[in-house]
């Protein structure tokens, strides 16, 4: 269980650690992953710190997936990906690395192996100037 004072996506939350903020609803946040696997690699996150879905209550759930549609809807009109792919993962035996609910928006190619996480760290530019372009597309967005 992860002490949300040393909880990354917590600091990002109330602002101790930066983000490339793409959303923002009362219980949800949306950002770049800044460890792309493919450009537009996205995540939503709850506002409270919830370590996985057995602990996130329904109603957050669904402001998850509400957030989760509008940003797949814009990814799709911005960065028109040959598919997209949802992922969410809970405990270490599944994948998960941040133990704070958090689902992936991962933009696919065909013929691309599958991977979720990778160790190289994406370029600051290329991350800011997509998450401006999804949130311009939102802001546009009812
Ligand atoms: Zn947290």
């Amino acid at each position: 269980m992860t002490d949300p004072n040393n909880c990354i996506f917590c600091m990002i939350v109330d602002g101790r650690a930066p983000s490339f903020q793409v959303s923002d609803d009362e219980l949800t946040l949306a950002f770049m992953d800044i460890f792309p696997v493919a450009p537009g690699h996205s995540l939503v996150i709850t506002k409270q710190h919830y370590s996985n879905i057995f602990e996130v209550p329904p109603n957050t759930l669904a402001a998850v997936a509400r957030a989760t549609r509008r940003l797949a809807l814009a990814i799709r009109s911005e960065l028109r990906p040959e598919g997209l792919g949802l992922f969410q993962l809970n405990g270490v035996a599944a994948g998960q690395t941040v133990f704070h609910y958090h689902q992936h928006l991962i933009p696919r190619s065909s013929g691309e192996d599958l991977k979720l996480h990778t160790r190289v760290r994406g370029d600051d530019d290329e991350l800011r100037a997509t998450s401006l372009r999804l949130a311009e597309k939102l802001a546009t967005e009812p």
